[in-house]
């Protein structure tokens, strides 16, 4: 522990060195941030010392606050940032950053509490904190607009993205780009700013430049944070931050920057942020296959269809540098296929988010093939066909007998039983579900669906691959639907069954994007086409349960000829070249007959009802998939919603949201639903546990 910050005299320099791995987080309890105090005061005793440097150790300068510290009480006597910052700002001898690899939130408030700042090239700078809904708490909102302006650092900390070290000179942030080892470079330019006579150069001294008006300038950016945030509360908080940066002297600003960074830190969003962050970092453990297990190098893929699916799928492989086969049942399909993909491609290059050259290289990887000997020697294969079990078994019949031995079978299949497609093969321990989603090139979900059989090898090598694929893969079981679909079941159902008892499609999606989904399930509908559901639930009616209630509106409006946008119609309808839904007086007497057949008297739904009824049906099917151990852990279940359905991420997640409002208050409601709807709303087992023991989903 001694040596997590280094102190050294060299020539006229007291040189700080932090020594935290991994990333040098300033942690209070550990001592990080004290030993730096302690440091400064030694060696501003000394009379040798001229100037401090402070630098990192390892891969960069600091990655700033530790997050494991987050909410709970700093232990009495040890130095925060703030505090830090403050003493920084009495300091004689000038204290010089010298930053490499990264300097972000504290770690930027640290290199801001110094008087000159030198980089090196490729450096990143930010205060990323807002994308944990809290903001810089260590001056950040005050130091930065006194160095790089008000304009700029607002964008800085309202967006949280880092700029390099070439644009951080442009604005001033840095002094210097440097060359060469950090602390060698460091101190040459520390020693020259002595040799130089340079005084202590204090932020907290500076005034901020805005070209503008205050007045205009904050107001002009309220109208536009809200807009661009909408649901997020810390950007507009920054706002007032930097205002006032602006119209404040530095020690009122700092105060008013304490007090706004408590708020934000006790906000339902600032939670929801931070479960989010601990949740990307659970998702990829798997409790019984540990970190260790050996993994298969994936050097090359095939994909067999090149429809919708299967083309948005192999280029996340081209993306990725892997070279991937695509196989179909004809050349003319093959050539379909691939023209879709050099579309999507070409519109990325027109959109000036690729260049020509990176796009030939891309489409250097893909190759057609329409021979399963083609395939043979790759190490994954991902079907991709016709969503027919009969279909699928052929496939993997084949794929059996031609891939080398250890290859990954995988079925990106949304319903079919992954185990009994396995089961087709002699290999069933390679074998399993590579559930991606549409477009599956943009969409950053994966469910890695592991099968009864599906060896610990070939789930790590999955779980691995979906990093190098830049997807973000979550496990789930089998069971029809796997987790996002079978509880958008359960949504969708809702959705329709509050058509039927009174409310209408524009009603219910108000209500859902007032929540913060982009888009409610009826425009949501639209968009994807209803003719697949459509076709689903008529392959299903000769199986569906007679006794459960049944909406037959959805089907109406697909007899109708509404498939949604692409027919110009749906729940909605459409002018010609237009994506704006228009309620269609249609659609709405199509709906009130349907509830005259249905027998049911319509009533006035409130809103609240509406989001009730559709954020419970996926958190009482979240519980269920969670119980029978489909989800690994109710976090799990909350990424596959933020990063697979659009769910509003300051809200944490359905899981995460249902623990917001209190587990007891869901259950209430839910038990109150199944009295009145039936048997879709028996509370799942576990809700009711949790809920009688005054429990929650995540820890
Ligand atoms: P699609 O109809 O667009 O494409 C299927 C392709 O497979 C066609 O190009 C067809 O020619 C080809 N094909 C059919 N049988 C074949 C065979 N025996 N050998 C080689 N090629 C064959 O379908 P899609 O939407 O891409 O769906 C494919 C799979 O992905 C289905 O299992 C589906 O459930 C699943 N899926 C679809 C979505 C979606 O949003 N469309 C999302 C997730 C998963």
């Amino acid at each position: 522990m001694s040596d997590i910050v280094t102190y050294a005299v060299q020539g006229h320099l007291g040189l700080i060195t932090l020594n935290n791995p991994p990333v040098n987080a300033l942690s209070v309890s550990k001592g990080v941030l004290q030993r730096i105090l302690d440091a400064i005061k030694e060696g501003e005793h000394d009379p040798n010392v001229r100037a401090f440097l402070v630098h990192g150790s390892g891969r960069a300068f600091s990655g700033g606050a530790d997050i494991s510290e987050f909410g709970k009480p700093y232990p009495v006597g040890m130095a925060t940032l703030p505090a830090l910052a403050s003493y920084m700002d009495t300091v004689t001898k000038p204290i010089v950053a010298a930053i490499h690899g990264f300097a972000l939130g504290g770690g930027l408030e640290l290199a801001l509490a110094c008087h000159f700042r030198c980089a090196v090239a490729g450096t990143q700078l930010g205060l990323p904190e807002v994308k944990l809904g809290i903001l810089p708490g260590a001056h950040g909102t005050q130091r930065l607009p006194r160095v790089v302006g008000a304009e700029r650092a607002l964008d800085m900390i309202a967006s949280g993205e880092p700029i390099g070290a070439d644009k951080a000179l442009e604005l001033g942030l840095i002094d210097e780009i440097v060359k060469g080892e950090i602390a060698a470079a460091g101190m040459s330019f520390a020693n020259r700013m002595v040799r130089e006579g340079r005084e202590p150069r204090k932020t907290s001294a500076l005034t901020v430049k805005l070209d503008q008006p205050a007045t205009e300038f904050f107001a002009a950016a309220r109208a536009r944070i809200a807009k661009e945030y909408r649901g997020y509360p810390a950007p507009l908080v920054i706002v007032d931050c930097v205002e006032a940066a602006v119209t404040l002297p530095f020690a009122k600003g700092v105060q008013k920057e304490r007090e706004l960074f408590e708020k934000l830190r006790a906000t339902t969003e600032s939670k929801a942020l931070r479960h989010l962050f601990f949740a990307e970092r659970q998702v990829s453990k798997i409790p019984d296959v540990p970190e260790e297990t050996p993994t298969r190098e994936i050097k090359s893929a095939a994909l067999i269809g090149a429809g919708t699916m299967g083309g948005g799928i192999a280029m996340n492989f081209a993306n990725a540098g892997i070279p991937v086969k695509v196989l179909e049942l004809s050349q003319e399909a093959l050539d379909k296929g691939l023209g879709v993909v050099r579309k999507n491609y070409a519109g990325t290059v027109s959109k000036g988010r690729l260049s020509q050259e990176e796009m030939d290289k891309r489409m250097a990887q893909f190759k057609g093939v329409t021979s399963y000997d083609a395939i043979k020697n790759a190490d994954i294969v991902i079907e991709a066909v016709f969503e027919d079990m009969a279909v699928k078994k052929q496939v993997f019949e084949k794929l059996d007998k031609v891939c080398k031995p250890g290859a990954i079978l995988a079925t990106n299949t949304s319903t079919l039983d992954v185990n009994e497609i396995a089961a087709v093969t002699s290999r069933p321990e390679s074998v399993l579900g590579l559930h991606f989603f549409s477009p599956a090139n943009v969409m950053k979900l994966l469910e890695v669906v592991r099968a009864g059989k599906t060896s610990k090898e070939t789930l790590a090598t999955a779980m691995k691959l979906s990093k190098t694929i830049k997807k973000v893969g979550v496990v789930a079981g089998v069971c029809d639907g796997f987790i996002g679909n079978r509880m958008l079941h359960s949504y969708f159902r809702e959705a329709g069954f509050l058509l039927e008892e009174g409310a209408l499609p524009q009603q219910v999606d108000k209500v859902i994007e007032d929540f913060g989904f982009a888009m409610g399930p009826f425009r949501v509908g639209d968009l994807a086409g209803l003719d697949v559901g459509w076709l689903i639930r008529k392959r299903q009616a000769a199986t569906r349960p007679a006794h459960l209630r049944y909406s037959k509106v959805a089907d109406q409006i697909c007899e109708m000829g509404r498939f949604g946008q692409k027919t110009g119609a749906g729940w909605y309808r459409y002018e010609a070249g237009s994506r704006t839904p228009i309620p269609d007086p249609k659609v709405e007497a199509l709906i009130v007959s349907a509830s005259k057949q249905a027998g049911i008297e319509r009533r006035a739904i409130t809103d609240r009802e509406i989001l009730e009824r559709c954020m419970y049906a996926l958190v009482n099917t979240g519980a269920e998939i969670l119980e029978e151990g489909i989800a690994l852990r109710a976090s799990d279940i909350d990424i596959v919603y933020i990063y697979g359905y659009g769910f509003p991420r300051y809200r944490g997640g359905p899981m995460f949201y249902a623990d917001t409002v209190g587990l007891d208050k869901v259950y209430q409601s839910v038990k109150g639903f199944h009295q009145a709807h039936g048997e879709f709303w028996t509370p799942a087992p576990l809700l009711e546990r949790l809920a009688r023991e005054g429990g929650r989903f995540s820890g």
